[in-house]
């Protein structure tokens, strides 16, 4: 005779299990996250994604604001790959199908989707003002993809959707769900590739790996938090769609200043 008591505790103890099972570990951070859709799947969403606003978008067509997007997101790149390596875990960095893109907008932003997918407005540059201010809001926004942001959002709408135990079997199960979930993840529709605000956490992880990133890539990043500056400092009239989703905070500046001796040891 099983009591009821003995089978909530089973019952909860499977629930742990599979919870632990969807777990992964932020790199650099090392932070535990809830991650319950496979990459390969959040890669195919992400990329089909970005493939219609590429297709929808007008890119600029100033040959050397375009080669700065691409020279500066290859070294982001390139530190990445590097760091991944030196820890192992390049793994995590298969399915990747890298790309800078600069489109015509006057929307101060930038964003990067899972997998590698990026995308720099025209309107951003005036606040990046050269390669170091670019790297800065590059690093920041891979950071993102790479701590898989987006997907750990989704997998915690998901778990209070759909809870129970056969969260993993979900996602496999009900792709139409999961196709909801990416969208309003990314809060792609009316306006696209607008990310919805990150939490104060997960900025604060993108700024921590962006730093690191920038400053292995070459770039100083004690111009990091003289960006963000810049970016508060440039908000005269209606918020810009970047300060939105990243307010320029006191505590941004201050975290940042509090990584620096850790990014510098990683800068050349
Ligand atoms: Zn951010």
């Amino acid at each position: 005779m099983v009591g009821k008591k003995t089978i909530l505790m089973i019952s909860v103890m499977l629930l742990a299990a599979a919870l632990l099972a969807a777990c992964a570990t932020v790199p650099i951070t090392g932070r535990k996250q809830l991650s319950l859709i496979p990459d390969s799947q959040m890669n195919s969403m992400s990329f089909q994604q970005y493939d219609q606003v590429i297709a929808e978008s007008q890119l600029s067509t100033d040959p050397e604001a375009t080669a700065m997007i691409k020279r500066v997101g290859s070294r982001i790149q390139g530190a990445v790959e590097q760091y991944f390596r030196e820890n192992g875990i390049s793994q995590h960095l298969e399915g990747y199908v890298w790309e800078f893109n600069l489109i015509e907008s006057d929307q101060v932003n930038a964003w990067c989707m899972p997998g590698g997918k990026v995308a720099f407005y025209t309107g951003i540059l005036p606040v990046c003002q050269d390669d170091t201010g670019v790297a800065v809001v590059m690093g920041h926004e891979i950071a993102h993809a790479i701590a898989e942001h987006g997907g750990e959002r989704m997998s915690h709408q998901m778990a209070l959707q759909m809870g129970g135990l056969a969260l993993s079997e979900a996602v496999k199960t009900k792709p139409d769900e999961t196709q909801a979930l990416f969208m309003t993840a990314f809060s792609i529709g009316a306006q696209f590739g607008a990310m919805l605000p990150f939490s104060r956490k997960h900025e604060s992880e993108a700024d921590h790996m962006g730093l690191i990133f920038m400053a292995m890539a070459g770039f100083d990043p004690r111009e990091a938090p003289k960006f963000w500056q810049r970016m508060s400092a440039g908000g005269g009239g209606a918020p810009p769609e970047f300060m939105s989703t990243h307010p320029s905070d006191e505590t941004r500046i201050r975290e940042l200043n509090e990584r620096m001796p850790e990014a510098l040891g990683y800068y050349q």
